[in-house]
C-alpha cells in the first residue's frame, strides 16, 4: 500500500525496518536518542542499561571520545579513497594492527564493510583458493544447524536458519550441514559443556558422502550467538580443526561476534587454542560506530593467489567501501581503546561474577536453560503453549520498559554486554531480569 500522504519527518511508515515486526512496533516503538557508556537514553527520557553492546558491537560502550574524535578528524581530512588500485596509509595502519592481535599464523587481512559480507568474501576466497592450486573440483560448503552467517546468499545457505529457507527457498547448491551442538544434557552447564566433541565427526560422514575432493570450506561460529548463545563442548573445535586439515578442507571460523574480546581473548581461535584458515569479524572493529568487516588470513591463503603475473589482479573482489578511511580511523581508535582499557581480556576477569550472578536465574519461572561464557550468556525459556517466541518477545518488551536492553531470538534471551561493565551494572542487570521474569510468569 503506497502512503496516502506526503509523510511528515517524524511519521514512521515509510522506513521499512530489518528483523522487524513492523506493524506491532509502529504500534508502539521503542525509540533510541543518546547513547553513553553502558546506557541508551530512550526518547521518554528514561536511561536504558545495555545488557547487549548494542547487537554484539558496541565492546568499549558508547560515544568513547577517542573513536568519536578520530571519526570525527578522518571525515574532516580525507572523507573517501577509491578502493581498487590505490591506498592509503589508514588501511594498512589497521591491517598490521589488526595481524598484532588476531592469532598467530593469521597475517593478512581483506576489508569489507559487514558480517555478512565478510562471510561471502571468505566463501569466496575458499573457492578460489582451491581453483587457484589447480584443486577446480572442490566447491563443496559445509555449515552448521542453528548457525548464523549474516543475510548474504552464501551465509544464509551454509547458515541453519528454516526461516531463510521458508522465505527465499532452497538457497546455494552444494551445501551440507553438520550438526548443531545444542545437546539437553549440557543444560545449565557453567562455562564451556563436557558434552557433543563427537558431533565434530559428523564431518567424516559428510566426507565419506560426497569425497574430500569435492569439499572447500567448513564455515562455523566458534560461538554460535544469534541462534541462542551455543557453547562449543569441549575438544569439539580441535576435532573440527583435526578432520578438516586430513581432508584438506579449510576451516573459517566466523568470529563477527566472538571477535575482539567477547570471551576474554582478542578473537575465540585463541581462546579455544585452535587456528582455522580464515576468520571473518565485524561488530567490535569498529565498536559498531561505522559499518566495517573484515576477514583475516593465514599466508598459506594468502600466498595461493600471489603466484601469477604481478600486472594481474589477483582475487578478483572487493567493494567500494573496503578500507574506507573513516571505518578505518574508527577502527584503529577502536583497537587504541581496548588497548588502553585491557578490554580485549576484561570479560575474561568478569566471567566468574558474570556467570554467577546468570546463574542465580535458574530458579526463576519458566527457566529450561541457562548458557555463559566470558560476557556472553543466554537464559532459556520454555515457550508458551508450545508457541516458541511469544514469552521471549514478551520478556524483552518489559525488560525494555523496566530500563534494561536484552535481546532475544526464539525463546532464548540474550545478553553481550559493553565490556566496560562493572560487577554492580551485572547485579543490576541480571536483578532486573530476574524481577521481569517473576512479572511476565
Ligand atoms: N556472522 C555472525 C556470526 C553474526 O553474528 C552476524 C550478525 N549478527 C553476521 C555474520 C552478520 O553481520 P552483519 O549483520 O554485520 O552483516
Amino acid at each position: 500500500m503506497a502512503l496516502d500522504r506526503k509523510p511528515a519527518p517524524n511519521d514512521l511508515r515509510a522506513f521499512w525496518m530489518p528483523f522487524t515486526a513492523n506493524r506491532q512496533f509502529k504500534a508502539s516503538p521503542r525509540m533510541l536518542v543518546e547513547a553513553k557508556d553502558m546506557h541508551y537514553t530512550s526518547a521518554d527520557g528514561r536511561p536504558i542499561l545495555d545488557g547487549t553492546a548494542g547487537l554484539w558491537c558496541c565492546n568499549a560502550g558508547h560515544c568513547r571520545p577517542k573513536i568519536t574524535e578520530a571519526v570525527r578528524a578522518q571525515v574532516g581530512e580525507m572523507d573517501y579513497a577509491p578502493a581498487f588500485q590505490m591506498g592509503h596509509p589508514l588501511a594498512f595502519e589497521l591491517a598490521n594492527r589488526l595481524v598484532d592481535v588476531a592469532p598467530d599464523g593469521i597475517d593478512h587481512v581483506f576489508y569489507t564493510n559487514s558480517g555478512s559480507e565478510a562471510v561471502d568474501t571468505a566463501l569466496k576466497i575458499a573457492l578460489a583458493y582451491h581453483r587457484a592450486r589447480g584443486d577446480a573440483a572442490r566447491t563443496r560448503l559445509i555449515g552448521r544447524e542453528r548457525g548464523y552467517h549474516g543475510v548474504g546468499f552464501g551465509g544464509i545457505s551454509v547458515g541453519g536458519i528454516v526461516n531463510n529457507r521458508r522465505f527465499f527457498g532452497s538457497l546455494l547448491n552444494g551445501v551440507d550441514h553438520l550438526p548443531h551442538t545444542h545437546l539437553a544434557e549440557n543444560a545449565f552447564t557453567r562455562g564451556q559443556p563436557e558434552h557433543g566433541a563427537h558431533l565434530a565427526d559428523d564431518l567424516e560422514r559428510i566426507v565419506a558422502l560426497h569425497g574430500a575432493e569435492t569439499i572447500a570450506a567448513v564455515i562455523v561460529e566458534p560461538m554460535a550467538g544469534s541462534t541462542g548463545v551455543l557453547m562449543p563442548p569441549k575438544g569439539y573445535l580441535q576435532r573440527l580443526r583435526e578432520i578438516t586439515r586430513k581432508h584438506g578442507i579449510l576451516l573459517i571460523f566466523d568470529e563477527v561476534i566472538t571477535g575482539f574480546g567477547r570471551l576474554g581473548s582478542p578473537f575465540a581461535a585463541q581462546h579455544f587454542d585452535v587456528l582455522p584458515d580464515m576468520i571473518t569479524c565485524a561488530k567490535g572493529l569498529t565498536n559498531g560506530v561505522i559499518p566495517m568487516g573484515a576477514v583475516l588470513t593465514t599466508p598459506a591463503i594468502h600466498d595461493a593467489f600471489m603466484q601469477g603475473p604481478e600486472h594481474v589482479i589477483e582475487l578478483f573482489h572487493g567493494y567500494t567501501y573496503s578500507g574506507n578511511p573513516v571505518s578505518c580511523a574508527a577502527a584503529i581508535a577502536t583497537l587504541d581503546t581496548y588497548e588502553d582499557e585491557g578490554l580485549l581480556t576484561r570479560a575474561a576477569r568478569l566471567e566468574h561474577h558474570w556467570q554467577e550472578a546468570l546463574h542465580g536465574l535458574r530458579d526463576h519461572p519458566n527457566v529450561i536453560d541457562i548458557r555463559n561464557m566470558g560476557l556472553i550468556g543466554a537464559v532459556e525459556l520454555s515457550p508458551i503453549d508450545g508457541e516458541p517466541a511469544k514469552r521471549g518477545f514478551e520478556v524483552f518488551k518489559r525488560a525494555y520498559e523496566e530500563g534494561i536492553l536484552i535481546r532475544v531470538t526464539g525463546d532464548t534471551i540474550a545478553m553481550s554486554p559493553p565490556l566496560i561493565i562493572s560487577e554492580d551494572q551485572i547485579d543490576e542487570l541480571i536483578g532486573t531480569l530476574g524481577r521481569v521474569l517473576k512479572a511476565v510468569a
